[in-house]
């Protein structure tokens, strides 16, 4: 084929079916945009089943505000979201979603359930979807206030994507990091994940403290070794909290949790200014350390919008803010070295 070729416009299926493969490329990556649902309708507990690492099922049920009836029709439609109305509101945007693409996505590339009760509906209404439609319902059942959404199945319609997935026991392990960070940043809700008929692998407390958190998850060794991170910056309209391992630990691989506006986020310029230019640097013996860092900044400074994951940000002042955030950590590290010097030295 070497002449010209006459172009057609993509029918919206195949369109729809091309985005839903950049949005959902694992269980896990699945889970992350419902946690998130959770998470923006207020809940207080969330509770993850998986049946084979998330391949087989996936079920999340949490104690938010439930999904109106009315808007079950078009719930799993392309960008409907109940979270965004003009372009302009990204820009003070204080939700995870606002694409309305994550729910579509998962309908597309599964078969989707969904029950839902809102505070004042007497019953819940359970759904099913498959390719953005209702398949099934909605049907009246029992219930309580909340979502409970079960995917099954996924890429039961693609079996490429399907031969790309690692082992159940790996996309488990995904899921489990995806959950351990959520429930370690939203300390005040709950959070449990198991696997289907055995015990729980996470759960957490709505009183525990992020420490505590990580101590549940990952072990006291980890957490003894954790030393609390602050700075501001007034004029950068940045602040940043966290916790990191002294120099003195180093675990089996390096953790970085980072979150910018309570977003999970992969700030490749962060991560590489605290592991390469600090801990490797510095403090060699403790390469594998554990990072946990939350940035919170003026709306109006961030761009969220770049990728459909959602995983990266860019921010106003990105070099700046980064560069303040290594000399915080560069700073309390070496301190704590001098400290343990003169201990030793007594
Ligand atoms: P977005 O989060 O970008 O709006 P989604 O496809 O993830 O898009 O979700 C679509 C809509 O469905 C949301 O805007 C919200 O109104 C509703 N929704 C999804 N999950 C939940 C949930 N767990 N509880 C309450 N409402 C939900
Ligand atoms: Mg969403």
């Amino acid at each position: 084929m070497n002449g010209a070729q006459k172009i057609i416009k993509l029918d919206e299926s195949v369109v729809n079916r091309i985005a839903a493969g950049e949005i959902i490329q694992t269980p896990s990556s699945a889970l992350k945009e419902l946690i998130e649902n959770s998470l923006d309708a207020h809940s207080r507990n969330i509770q993850i089943t998986v049946k084979s690492g998330g391949t087989k099922y996936l079920q999340i049920s949490d104690n938010g505000t439930g999904i109106l009836r009315e808007n079950l029709p078009i719930l799993c439609e392309r960008f409907s979201t109940s979270k965004l109305q003009n372009y302009s509101d990204l820009q003070s945007i204080n939700t995870y979603g606002f694409r309305g693409e994550a729910l579509a996505s998962i309908s597309l590339v599964s078969r989707l359930s969904i029950q839902t009760k809102t505070r004042d509906q007497e019953c819940a209404f359970k759904v099913k979807y498959e390719n953005g439609a209702i398949t099934e319902g909605p049907t009246l059942v029992a219930g309580n206030q909340g979502t409970i959404i079960s995917i099954e199945d996924i890429f039961y319609n693609n079996p490429i994507r399907l031969k790309t997935l690692s082992l159940p026991s790996e996309e488990f392990q995904r899921i489990f990091e995806v959950t351990s960070k959520y429930a370690i940043h939203n300390h005040q809700v709950s959070f449990s994940l198991k696997k289907f008929n055995e015990n729980n692998s996470i759960k957490t407390l709505p009183s525990d403290s992020p420490v505590n958190i990580i101590r549940t998850i990952y072990g006291n060794e980890v957490a003894n070794s954790l030393i609390d991170i602050n700075c501001a910056d007034t004029k950068l309209k940045f602040e940043m909290s966290g916790f990191i391992s002294n120099g003195e630990y180093s675990g089996k691989k390096r953790h970085f949790l980072c979150f910018i506006n309570h977003r999970l986020v992969e700030s490749k310029s962060i991560k590489k200014a605290i592991f390469d230019e600090v801990y490797v640097k510095i403090l060699p013996n403790s390469s594998h350390p554990f990072i946990y860092i939350s940035l919170e900044m003026d709306p109006k400074n961030i761009d969220v919008n770049v990728s459909p994951t959602k995983h990266e940000v860019n921010f106003l002042n990105e070099e700046l803010i980064v560069s303040k955030i290594r000399e915080t950590v560069e700073e309390k590290l070496l301190a704590l070295r001098e400290v343990k010097k003169l201990f030793l030295q007594q």
